[in-house]
């Protein structure tokens, strides 16, 4: 039977990959083993090597921190093979997964076609996007999905889905670590170029004046609870600027903590954890985290399981 490397041996994949310039941290150690896919049958075969080895499916890594250690099993990227965009009949606009958001949404405004103008503010690709049902400015992926085509990479099977099979919620579908998306379709309508672009200009301002923008993060670290704001919540304890090592809090924006050139994966974890920790012990709310960690982590003196 192949194993993983026996596909290092063959060249099939790499072992040992930097990773950390494809997250928007820039930060962690290598994947043990690392594959570029470029089309929907390298994903489907290489379930047979994959046996129990962990996976991580790697977007433009915008909600990801890896850890210093790096990934200890297979790190699947898409390549340029899935980064084109169709249009279609009906308004419906088909993109590679590896597309990223803001390409989609300018190619949505270059065809006059209106839903996606959203996606301009999100730097992550469109399955990411899928499988954090990603949104903005009162819109989410979730409010256009038509279908993705989703390959189960232990099973080596690839079938399509429809969004009531998500379960897509706020930040949340039941996409599982070892799925990925590949394709995905939405609805668009006519629009207005004028009002598209404008629209598209006022998300990219309120993001500029928002936002930490030319800072190394991965956006909102903590889900908003229903109701309130995480951002909110924090700056109300007065913890912006708060810092361990080399990741801080940022000063504009209470739920971008940001990491100073040369920072461990370590301090952001234990930075996230600890503001948790200080937000759940003054005021009793418990923010789950919206970033997702990946790889070991040492076990943090500042984090609460609850
Ligand atoms: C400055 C900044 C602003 C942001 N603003 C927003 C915002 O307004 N709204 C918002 O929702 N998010 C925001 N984010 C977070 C992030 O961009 C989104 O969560 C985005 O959807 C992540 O996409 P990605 O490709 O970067 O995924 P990654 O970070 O690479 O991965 C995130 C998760 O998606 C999975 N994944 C990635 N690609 C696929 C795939 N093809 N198939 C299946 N699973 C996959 C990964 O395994 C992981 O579980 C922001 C981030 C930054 C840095």
């Amino acid at each position: 039977m192949t194993t993983l490397d026996d596909l290092v041996a063959s060249g099939t994949l790499g072992s040992m990959v930097p990773i950390a310039g494809l997250t928007t941290y820039k930060l962690g150690g290598p994947a043990r083993y690392y594959l570029e896919a470029e089309n929907e049958g390298q994903l489907v075969s290489i379930g047979e090597a994959l046996r129990d080895e962990p996976v991580l499916v790697l977007g433009r890594g915008s909600n990801l921190i890896i850890s210093d250690a790096g990934f200890p099993g297979l790190v699947i990227h898409l390549g340029a093979g899935f980064a084109q965009i169709e249009f279609g009949e009906g308004g419906t606009v088909t993109a590679g997964a590896a597309t990223p958001m803001p390409t989609l949404a300018r190619a949505c405004a270059g065809a006059v076609r209106s839903g996606l103008e959203f996606c301009v503010g999100i730097p992550g690709s469109v399955g990411g996007g899928v499988r954090m049902n990603a949104g903005c400015h009162g819109s989410e992926i979730k409010d256009r999905l038509g279908s993705v085509r989703v390959v189960n990479l232990r099973l080596g099977r690839l079938d399509e889905r429809k969004p009531d099979e998500l379960d897509l919620e706020y930040r949340h579908s039941n996409l599982q670590p070892d799925e990925i998306v590949t394709f995905a379709t939405f609805a668009t309508e006519p629009g207005d170029e004028e009002a598209i672009a404008a629209t598209m200009r006022d998300i990219i301002r309120w993001r500029r004046d928002h936002q930490p923008g030319g800072t190394l993060n991965a956006g909102s670290v903590f889900k908003n609870p229903p109701g309130d704001s995480a951002g909110r919540i924090i700056d109300s304890l007065d913890l912006k600027g708060t810092r361990i090592g080399g990741a801080h809090v940022s000063t504009k924006h209470a739920n971008f903590f940001v990491a100073d050139e040369g920072v461990k994966a370590q301090e952001v974890y234990d930075l996230v954890w600890e503001i948790r920790r200080r937000v759940g012990a003054e005021l009793g709310v418990w923010l789950q985290p919206e970033v997702e960690f990946a790889g070991p982590f040492r076990a943090s003196p500042h984090k609460e399981d609850r």
